[in-house]
């Protein structure tokens, strides 16, 4: 059976893209022109914000005492959570020291880099967890300098507890710049900052552009645009549940895709029936948020059987997966493109966006297909090291004089002559 759309997408991550560039290249050129002067225009154009760019330290404690206690405790609960998972995979990252041939020894080395520049969206909602994710992982990492960078808020800057969040998990300077004037100022190292060795952190397709565009003269996480999500649920699954967790990943943004994927039409179509009804018991913005995604850029796909399914999802190489079936060993097993797996309907999305543990900033757009999400190791340069003696250096040279002479490049060769000229003056190598 070929697979069949019960309801497929009009809009694509891709649309208005080209628009999108033009923009941010242009606010990106006259930043860099104009300095922090520029920087500021954009943040009174953008986000109404005419106050501190960097927060002074009685800012950030005015802020952090707005922050009630049981929010508190929470943020510290998550943040213990993603600091413990951040530290189990820094203990996989290890130093290596190897004998390739007798004498000549290899190493590799783990080196965080120096600063670290976190994105920390707010557009829409307060993304305190976004803050938690960036700083705390930069922080188990080992960076010297971490800035979290924030849009503020008309009249009141940017949301107490992200301030509270970015200072509790290590952030040494927080700022009040949204968008693509926050990474440029990162970048760029406006305002006194170190300029940025690394870019991390989701945001809007601005802040996604601005990444993509800025990627080589700084390094950067992955792009991380509008949140995606898919669910795979057979007829095991409980069609509430899969219409709850839906709404929820649509609630991210208009155009924040969600993609249902299933091997029963029954269950595709109740599904579709329970949506609508639960996007219209929403709040305000999140209704709205939540009615266009599934307007535009929703899918239902009904696939023959779970193999299929899993075929079908690897396709989408989605940021968020979930799997609500039956025999969740086989489909871990199984699938292989994708952010983060939610395995079995005691999980969900959710948890991993705030507070589990595993980063909530994944790849978007199907770049799961080469890449994973945010951890240490990209805050990590894996670089190498190597020592040998004079014996040890004997074969190399005459494979490297004769490699390089065949590749015409007779410098190389003769940084190995010279060598074996000297160390073994009696010995014929031709
Ligand atoms: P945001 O902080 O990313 O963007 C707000 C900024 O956008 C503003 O400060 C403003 O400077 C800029 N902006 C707004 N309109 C503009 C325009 N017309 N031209 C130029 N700049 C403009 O906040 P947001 O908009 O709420 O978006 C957050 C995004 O982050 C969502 O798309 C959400 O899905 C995504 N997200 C992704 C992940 C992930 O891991 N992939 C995690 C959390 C959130």
């Amino acid at each position: 059976m070929a697979r069949n759309y019960l309801k497929k997408a009009t809009l694509t991550a891709q649309s208005g893209a080209s628009d999108v560039h033009e923009i941010v290249q242009g606010i990106l050129s006259d930043i860099e022109e104009g300095g922090d002067e520029k920087a500021r225009e954009y943040a009174v154009k953008f986000d109404k914000y005419d106050g501190d760019i960097i927060l002074t330290e009685v800012e950030i404690a005015a802020a952090c005492d707005q922050v009630p206690q049981k929010l508190k405790d929470d943020i510290q609960f998550a943040h213990d959570n993603v600091r413990r998972f951040a530290e189990a995979q820094k203990a996989t990252v290890r130093d290596i020291e190897y004998e390739i041939v007798p004498g000549l020894i290899a190493g590799q080395k783990a080196i965080p880099v120096d600063a670290a520049g976190c994105y920390v969206p707010g557009g829409r909602y307060s993304h305190i967890a976004s803050a938690i994710m960036t700083v705390t992982t930069a922080k188990v990492a080992g960076c010297n300098h971490i800035t979290a960078t924030s849009p503020p808020r008309p009249g009141t800057g940017v949301a107490p507890a992200i301030i509270y969040a970015a200072h509790i998990c290590g952030a040494d300077k927080i700022m009040a710049l949204g968008g693509v004037q926050g990474v440029a100022a990162m970048t760029f190292g406006l305002f006194g900052l170190p300029k940025a060795n690394i870019l991390v952190g989701p945001g809007n397709q601005f802040v996604a552009e601005a990444k993509r565009i800025l990627f080589g003269r700084v390094g950067i996480d992955m792009i991380a645009g509008p949140t995606d999500s898919l669910i795979i649920a057979d007829k095991t699954a409980d069609p509430h549940i899969v219409a709850t967790d839906l709404v929820s990943q649509a609630e991210h943004g208009y155009n924040s895709p969600v993609w249902l994927v299933t091997d029963d039409r029954d269950l595709a179509v109740d599904v579709i029936n329970r949506v609508p009804v639960l996007i219209d018991d929403l709040p305000n913005v999140n209704r709205d948020n939540a009615f266009k995604a599934w307007r535009d850029y929703a899918e239902v796909i009904v696939c023959s059987d779970r193999e299929d399914m899993a075929a079908c999802s690897d396709e989408y190489a989605p940021e968020h997966l979930t799997v609500q079936a039956k025999d969740l060993d086989w489909w871990r097993d199984r699938l292989s493109c994708y952010g983060s797996l939610f395995l079995g309907e005691e999980t969900t999305v959710s948890y991993g966006d705030k507070a589990s543990g595993t980063n909530h900033v994944l790849p978007t757009s199907g770049a799961a297909s080469y890449t994973g999400g945010l951890s240490v190791h990209k805050y990590m340069k894996i670089v190498t090291w190597q020592q040998s003696t004079r014996e040890g250096s004997k074969r190399v040279a005459q494979a490297t004089a004769r490699i390089s002479r065949l590749e015409g490049m007779e410098g190389h060769a003769r940084a190995a002559d010279v060598r074996l000229a000297k160390y073994f003056p009696d010995e014929n190598f031709d």
